[in-house]
């Protein structure tokens, strides 16, 4: 299995041992979201008006998902973004809950749920990966992304400069 994809990032799953000491350390309300699939409530995520670059990444485990230079303002009330980090760091599933067909977003290397991705973004890629607040940690540009699995970032740092 390939677990260095072209980002250079460790996607393999976090152990047993460091998937339950992350878990402890979520909020009832992100372990809801990130474990159960919940949504959180729109027009109150933390990151709703987070306009700085930097990187957003996975709540649970760190991994990069989406830069800040992809957010747009969707007026749906959740984070929005045209397009992912690395399409590598999500995995798409089909989600036919509540009556409506959707394409669920979950973090490929430890599968918590992020949100959904629709087909009516803008420009350039016509995509909307609306996003819960909750399931997201930011790291402004020039600090030090998140290590949370003890595995440094790759060399070079591809995303940087903002
Ligand atoms: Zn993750």
């Amino acid at each position: 299995m390939a677990t260095h994809p072209g980002s250079g990032f460790d996607l393999t799953p976090p152990s047993p041992e460091q998937r339950k000491r992350l878990e402890a350390d979520l909020t009832a309300e992100e372990a809801n979201v990130l474990l159960h699939h919940a949504t959180e409530a729109p027009f109150c995520g933390a990151f709703l008006d987070e306009t700085r670059p930097g990187v957003f990444t996975c709540r649970l485990c760190g991994l990069p998902l989406f830069l800040g230079g992809h957010k747009f303002e969707s007026g749906t009330g959740w984070p929005s973004f045209t397009a992912p980090f690395d399409n590598d760091h999500l995995r798409e599933e089909h989600d036919a809950s509540y009556g409506m067909a959707r394409t669920e977003l979950l973090c490929a290397r430890c599968g918590s749920h992020q949100g959904h991705v629709f087909p009516d973004g803008p420009p350039p890629t016509g995509l909307r990966y609306c996003i819960n607040s909750v399931s997201l940690d930011f790291t402004p540009d020039g600090e030090p992304l998140p290590d949370r699995l003890g595995r440094s970032a790759p060399e070079g740092e591809p995303w940087g400069g903002g």
